[in-house]
C-alpha cells in the first residue's frame, strides 16, 4: 500500500516572515493529516522554516543542489550545506531547471546519485513540453528522462518520480487525471522492467500541474497517482491544506 505524498515547492517566492507564517499554519492545520508532508522553500529561507516544521509531519526540501559536494562552485548549494539544515529530499530535474537554465539528464543523474548517496530523498521530476505531447512522444521524454536520471541508481527506496507535463505547470491547465493516469502508468510498467515488480509497486509517482483543492481528489483517485508537487497552490495553506488533506 503506498502512502499519498503531498510537497509544496514555493519556488522564488516568501521573504523570511511569510515563509515562517505559511510553515506555522501548515504545521498546524496538518496535524492530523494522514499523507506524507513536504515543503520546500528557497535556499535562504530554509533555515527559517527548519525549526518550524521539525518535530511535525512536514519534512523539509530543497528545489535543487549542486552536482558537486563542495569546492569552487559559485552560486551553488551543496548537498553538505543543505544536510546541515536538516534537509530530508531535494526537488531534482523539475522543468524550470531543465528548460529555464538548460539542465540536461547527465546534470540531474550525477545530482540525483549525489544526493541518494547522502542519504536524502530525492523527487525527481519528468514531463512533456506541449509541442513533445502533440507529436505523440509524452511516454517516450519520460521514459528518456527516467532511464537517464536513474543511470547508476539500484535502489529505488529514497526515489519519488514527480510527473509534470511542462505544459500544465503554472498555467492553470491540468492534464486531465485519465491523461495523468495513463503516464503514471507507463513509468510505472518502465520502473517495473528496470527495477522489478516490487519496486514498481512501491514507487511513489506524484503528479504535478496546477493541481488545486477542485482537481485533487480527482488526480488523487486514479490508480497509479500517488500525490502531489504543487507550485502556486502551495504558497497559501488556504489552498495547500485542502489539497494535502484531499
Ligand atoms: C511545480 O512547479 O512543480 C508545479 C506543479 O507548479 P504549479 O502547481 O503552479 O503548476
Amino acid at each position: 500500500m503506498r502512502t499519498y505524498y503531498i510537497a509544496g515547492n514555493w519556488k522564488m517566492h516568501k521573504t523570511r516572515a511569510e515563509a515562517a507564517e505559511l510553515a506555522g499554519a501548515l504545521v498546524a492545520q496538518l496535524k492530523d493529516g494522514k499523507h506524507k508532508y513536504l515543503v520546500a522553500p528557497s535556499f535562504t529561507l530554509i533555515e527559517t522554516v527548519a525549526p518550524i516544521v521539525r518535530g511535525s509531519n512536514i519534512l523539509l526540501g530543497a528545489q535543487n543542489m549542486a552536482p558537486e559536494e563542495q569546492g569552487a562552485h559559485t552560486g551553488e548549494v551543496s548537498v553538505l550545506q543543505l544536510k546541515d539544515l536538516g534537509v530530508t529530499t531535494v526537488i531534482l530535474g523539475h522543468s524550470e531547471r531543465r528548460h529555464i537554465y538548460k539542465e540536461d539528464d547527465a546534470l540531474i543523474n550525477k545530482k540525483v546519485k549525489l544526493a541518494l548517496r547522502h542519504g536524502l530523498e530525492v523527487i525527481l521530476c519528468i514531463g512533456e513540453l506541449l509541442e513533445e505531447r502533440e507529436a505523440g512522444r509524452a511516454e517516450a521524454v519520460c521514459e528518456s528522462q527516467i532511464v537517464k536520471g536513474l543511470e547508476g541508481v539500484e535502489d529505488l527506496s529514497r526515489v519519488v518520480i514527480a510527473y509534470e507535463p511542462v505544459w500544465a505547470i503554472g498555467t492553470g491547465k491540468t492534464a486531465t487525471p485519465e491523461d495523468a493516469d495513463a503516464i503514471h502508468a507507463y513509468v510505472r510498467r518502465l520502473i517495473g522492467k528496470l527495477y522489478g515488480a516490487g519496486a514498481a509497486e512501491k514507487i511513489i509517482i506524484q503528479y504535478g500541474g496546477s493541481v488545486k483543492p477542485e482537481n485533487a481528489a480527482q488526480l488523487m483517485a486514479k490508480e497509479n497517482i500517488d500525490g502531489a508537487l504543487v507550485g502556486g497552490a502551495a504558497l497559501k495553506a488556504d489552498s495547500f491544506v485542502p489539497i494535502a488533506k484531499f
